[in-house]
């Protein structure tokens, strides 16, 4: 059935009615209404080509070189990009008492840009840089000095949003890209986000599970769950029988395990959370590109 802008599904607010201990676990399509594209289309196929692996970008100066020029140009979107109604409407789910805890796959801070407090990225965050030399953390923002002070007119070019940060630019020649590297110790950075082919380290699930245990249900809220590192949470849900709902547009790798899933955009979806809460669903100004 189709979802139209405005219509309550009321499996959603019986089913968050019922559930004081939420564990929600969110992906890319709660951030695409800030602008934050994904990776996947409603068959929960690739939309584009797969990111980058852990493997390829250690391995390979060139990779390097190819995803800061990419990323220098990817990154002004991702540090301007403002929480949508969806985000709001998780913090106000908190704020009503209904959250154990939020673990969320993206990487863009917009949660705790909305206000949300028990958050957990299992991804990581897109603004933190790690050294892999020696583990000193530092800013993305910083680095963004650093990336366009060394490489003069690459900030000028014009390229089209991709996820995580990166930027649609091909064609050019990226052996002449000069990459950064720790001012500590020499060393390699990288984002400090969980790349394809990389664990999420052991802790941070640990931490995650012992939320889930506490929770008394689960809501899946933007992911079509095509990787294991969120999908693993569905299925410990369900071997504890705790009832799993999802909010996503297209079909998710669990939907046989699901209660129900409510096929609409996020934010239409769950913006009966802001009514509740006095504060009123309004979309923020587009983002400036
Ligand atoms: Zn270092």
């Amino acid at each position: 059935m189709a979802y139209a802008a405005g219509m309550r599904d009321p499996r959603l607010e019986d089913f968050i009615a019922a559930h004081r201990r939420l564990f929600v676990l969110t992906g890319a399509g709660c951030s695409t209404g800030s602008g934050i594209p994904d990776y996947r289309d409603e068959q929960g196929a690739w939309k584009r080509t797969p990111p980058v692996t852990y493997q390829a970008f250690v391995g390979d100066v060139a990779t390097r070189q190819r995803y800061w020029a990419r990323s220098l140009l990817g990154w002004p979107r991702i540090a301007q990009a403002r929480p949508n109604r969806a985000h709001r409407a998780l913090a106000a789910l908190e704020t009503q008492g209904h959250c154990e805890q939020l673990l969320t796959q993206n990487v863009d801070g917009l949660h705790q840009a909305a206000g949300s407090r028990a958050v957990i990225d299992l991804h990581g965050r897109l603004d933190d840089v790690v050294c892999l030399g020696c583990g000193t953390r530092s800013s993305r923002a910083r680095l963004q000095d650093r990336l366009v002070e060394a490489n003069a007119g690459w900030a000028g070019l014009v390229a089209a949003a991709a996820p995580d940060g990166d930027a649609d630019l091909e064609g050019r020649d990226f052996t002449a890209f000069d990459v950064p590297t720790c001012d500590v110790c020499g060393g390699m950075l990288k984002p400090d986000v969980v790349f394809f082919g990389e664990n999420v380290p052991r802790e941070r699930v640990q931490t995650a599970m012992a939320h889930l245990a506490r929770a008394d249900a689960m809501l899946v809220v933007g992911s079509s769950l095509m990787v294991y590192s969120g999908l693993r949470f569905v299925h410990a849900a369900v071997r504890d029988s705790k009832p799993v709902a999802a909010v996503n547009l297209g079909r998710t790798r669990a939907d046989d395990l699901l209660r129900f899933r409510v096929a609409a955009p996020c934010g239409d979806a769950l913006a009966f959370l802001l009514d509740a809460d006095g504060r009123r669903g309004v979309t923020p100004p587009a983002i400036a590109s």
